[in-house]
């Protein structure tokens, strides 16, 4: 086995990556002020709070949590009673990666699984038709009541919805009296990808709630739960206090955000690993035994390899996951995923692949 080398980089997750140094001054800057109110009462959280107003282009009610499955599985709870059901994807993170915890937190709320075979479905992706057919099988009163549409954007596997596709999803939820839920753990990805405004791929095509992830963007910890429908929020505070997520030095989870919004950093740093990625994509796709079913939208490729080739390269110490949402080995860059690391990845996935 080789060394640890304590600077090499991997394509594991995009939580590996360390906190980028506009979040990290701020931390500090937050520190550096001795003693201030607890709980949110800070002068960083009120300003973090209207500076995502300012970038929403709306007044919505903001909160802040420990990570994204608690950001989820929060707003659901506040969306659902215990009889309801959240319609989503057979890969959504929901689903496959929160170890129950909308179910849990929303006292038994249901998740139901779009399971088709369009291509869109093969890209992670909800359709109108598919929770068209969720809605209207049953109207019954032994079916859970759908009350819930969730989308994740960018996707689990890589890709995003268009303005357009949010927007007809939209319709059909607010036509079936559905609230819309948008787990954006990697919200800043699909909006550098779509190059629009973040107010048009959520409250302005019909998004209720949205969990605007930072953490894999460079921040320390912490995402935000935005409420675009304010009605929704009631009580919210309640149920993050009571399910352990209220900071108590909330200060040091806001803070780092003002240096994630100040000059877009946050587009900055999504737009470099949703280029690493093109850049990874562009060095694999073509390798022979090597196959890439769909081109990267944002920052991961997921690309079918060898089978041997998978042990070689991870005895060769690289760090990749290959169990998600099918899509054979998901190859993930961070906002520091430097090109040197992309190239000697690929190199090494070039040698492994003619190896095998
Ligand atoms: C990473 C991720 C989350 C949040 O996960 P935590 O580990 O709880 O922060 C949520 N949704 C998606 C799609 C993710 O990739």
């Amino acid at each position: 086995m080789p060394s640890q080398n304590t600077t090499r980089q991997h394509f594991a997750s995009d939580n590996y990556a360390g906190v980028c140094p506009e979040a990290m001054h701020w931390f500090l800057e937050a520190n550096a002020s001795g003693h201030q109110p607890g709980y949110g009462d800070d002068e960083w959280t009120q300003r973090v709070c209207e500076q995502l107003r300012q970038l929403f282009q709306t007044d919505c009610d903001v909160y802040f949590v420990f990570n994204g499955t608690a950001a989820n599985s929060l707003a659901l709870a506040s969306l659902c009673q215990s009889y309801h059901s959240v319609i989503c994807t057979p890969v959504a993170h929901i689903e496959t990666d929160e170890c129950g915890g909308p179910e849990f937190f929303s006292n038994g709320s249901k998740l139901l699984i779009a399971e088709n075979e369009s291509t869109s479905a093969k890209l992670g992706k909800l359709t109108p038709d598919a929770v068209e057919q969720l809605v209207t099988r049953r109207a019954d009163i032994h079916y859970p009541k759908p009350k819930v549409v969730s989308l994740t954007q960018a996707t689990e596997l890589g890709t995003v919805y268009s303005v357009e596709e949010v927007r007809a999803i939209a319709a059909i939820a607010k036509r079936r009296k559905l609230k819309l839920h948008m787990d954006g753990a990697r919200f800043a990805n699909a909006v550098a990808a779509l190059g629009c405004e973040p107010a048009d791929i959520t409250w302005r095509a019909g998004v209720d709630v949205l969990c605007f992830g930072g953490t894999k963007n460079g921040l320390p910890v912490g995402e935000a739960v935005v409420f675009f429908d304010k009605a929704l929020s009631e009580d919210f505070a309640y149920r993050v206090k009571q399910s352990g997520q209220l900071a108590s030095k909330m200060r040091f989870i806001s803070a780092p955000w003002i240096g994630m919004l100040q000059d877009d950093v946050w587009l900055r740093n999504a737009r470099h690993a949703n280029a690493m990625a093109q850049r990874l994509y562009g060095a694999i796709k073509d390798l022979a035994g090597v196959r890439v079913p769909h081109a990267p939208q944002v920052n991961s490729v997921f690309a079918f390899l060898p089978q041997p080739a998978i042990p070689a390269l991870r005895a060769q110490g690289w760090k990749f996951y290959d169990f998600i949402a099918g899509g054979g080995c998901r190859l993930m860059c961070a906002w520091d995923t430097t090109p040197e690391a992309v190239d000697a990845f690929a190199g090494d996935i070039r040698r492994a692949c003619a190896a095998a």
